[in-house]
């Protein structure tokens, strides 16, 4: 199949990569000319896994192209998604901006009939926006509009397209549908789960699972503070909790606060949708505020433990994206600690695996990057654990007290066995593990 992909961030170029694996004929459209120029050039301009090779593989065959000519993109294709960025608008609400200018630009391109499809996360009734924006500008009976919400997870996206749990299609057309069970049969072969519904279903989906994983990962935290007050440990309550089959394991640990370019504005779309549909969804609201308070929490806690006062103290972060396995850094839990602890006097030095290019554009030289974990805890009056990447998990204890000025550690992800660290010989301060680590 001819394929057109408006957008070539995280879920464009996978998914764009992962349809030219399977045979078909794409080309990844960007109106960023810098982005299709690294594209061009055999590099890709963000960190997934396993992404590179795919990009490189597929390209080289011939069946995956990058262009800013959207135009000619879509003019011979039969299916064009739209993958651009549906960002947080200023009232919460998604902004559609960049969904609705793709759609007049594709609109103005079709020659045939085209299904066009919202792969961007999209508030209910987007689909009919999309349809009245073509409608404007191409022949009544050229297209269809189609909503196919996308499930992938930063870090292991390629995995999660190839293979996803299921896929879910909004469209009340025909031939739109057979069209689309076609292209995602070669992905669906194990669990041959293709969930054909109406838009607003399928619209209504991807917020539901995005707010059904923050709610679980806020109601987390909020247990974690209650035990850090009565003295139980998270991680047994955790482990009590999610072996029960109705609960289940994922999405169960306490931490830093999530961030992420998905749940904190998903959660604020669909609350406003909530309230312009005059329903008050204050689950969503205690959500997000729990998340911010959350985000506050490491600062907090370093702040309980040096008496208020960190001007001049030097610290370790480990970890800037919003979690393991990518470089995207929007929303992570790293950006409030960091600029809380620069705020307050104190100077900062980070490692990450892959996230430092990132980063530098946020923080520019304002804080040191180190090549190793070790460089970054040189000196440090006490080291932040906000990335859970694995290489985290098992360092050198007697290399990072003999580097630190103090052995303290404030650990956002639960890493260490609180025991250990005291029998190691570290002041150990973690998320919701027993009475010790409060953080008043
Ligand atoms: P992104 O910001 O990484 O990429 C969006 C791209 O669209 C950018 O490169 C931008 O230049 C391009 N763009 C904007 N307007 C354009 C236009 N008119 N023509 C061509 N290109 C244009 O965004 P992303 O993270 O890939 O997310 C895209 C959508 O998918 C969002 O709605 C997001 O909520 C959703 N989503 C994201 C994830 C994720 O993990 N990142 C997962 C599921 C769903």
């Amino acid at each position: 199949m001819r394929i057109a992909v408006i957008g070539t961030g995280y879920v464009g170029l996978v998914a764009g990569t992962c349809f030219a694996d399977s045979g078909n004929d794409v080309t990844c459209v960007d109106i960023d000319e810098s982005k299709i120029a690294t594209l061009l050039e055999g590099q890709i301009p963000i960190y997934e896994p396993g992404l590179e090779e795919l990009v490189e593989r597929n390209a080289a065959s011939g069946r995956l192209r990058f262009t800013t000519d959207l135009a000619a993109a879509v003019k011979d294709a039969q299916v064009v998604f739209i993958a651009v960025g549906t960002p947080q608008g200023e009232d919460g609400s998604a902004d559609l901006n960049y969904v609705l200018d793709a759609a007049r630009s594709i609109g103005s391109a079709i020659t045939g009939y085209t299904v066009v499809v919202n792969k961007s996360t999209v508030p209910v009734g987007t689909a009919q926006k999309v349809h009245a924006v073509l409608s404007k500008v191409a022949k009544p009976g050229t297209f269809d509009v189609v909503s196919n919400p996308e499930f992938l997870k930063e870090g292991a996206a390629i995995d999660d397209f190839l293979s996803p749990d299921r896929v879910v299609i909004g469209s009340n057309s025909e031939r739109a549908r057979a069209i689309m069970g076609e292209l995602y049969a070669p992905f669906t072969r194990r669990s041959n789960r293709i969930l054909f519904m109406d838009p607003q279903s399928a619209e209504m989906t991807k917020y539901a699972a995005n707010a059904m994983l923050a709610t679980r990962i806020s109601f987390m935290n909020e247990i974690a503070a209650l035990c850090e007050r009565v003295g139980a440990d998270v991680d047994n309550v955790r482990l009590g909790m999610g072996t029960d089959s109705r609960i289940g394991l994922s999405f169960l640990f306490p931490g830093p606060g999530f961030g992420g370019s998905c749940f904190p504005k998903d959660i604020r779309a669909l609350y406003s949708t909530a309230r312009e549909n005059g329903l008050d969804f204050s689950i969503l609201n205690s959500v997000d505020r729990v998340n911010e308070q959350q985000k506050q929490l490491l600062l907090r806690k370093a702040l309980k433990h040096f008496g208020g006062n960190v001007a001049g103290k030097h610290f370790a972060v480990w970890g800037l994206a919003f979690k393991p396995k990518t470089d995207d850094m929007r929303e992570s839990p790293s950006l409030p600690l960091i600029e809380g602890l620069l705020g307050k006097g104190a100077t900062v030095a980070a490692h990450d695996p892959v996230a430092h290019e990132s980063a530098k554009r946020i923080f520019g030289d304002r804080i040191g990057y180190t090549d190793t974990p070790y460089g970054a805890v040189e000196g440090a009056d006490a080291l932040f654990i906000v990335t859970e990447w694995n290489e985290f998990r098992r360092p050198d204890f007697d290399r990072l007290k003999s580097l630190m000025r103090a052995p303290v550690i404030f650990d956002g992800r639960n890493v260490f066995d609180p025991e250990r660290m005291a029998e190691r010989g570290f002041t150990y301060r973690a998320i919701g593990r027993g009475q010790q680590n409060g953080d008043g």
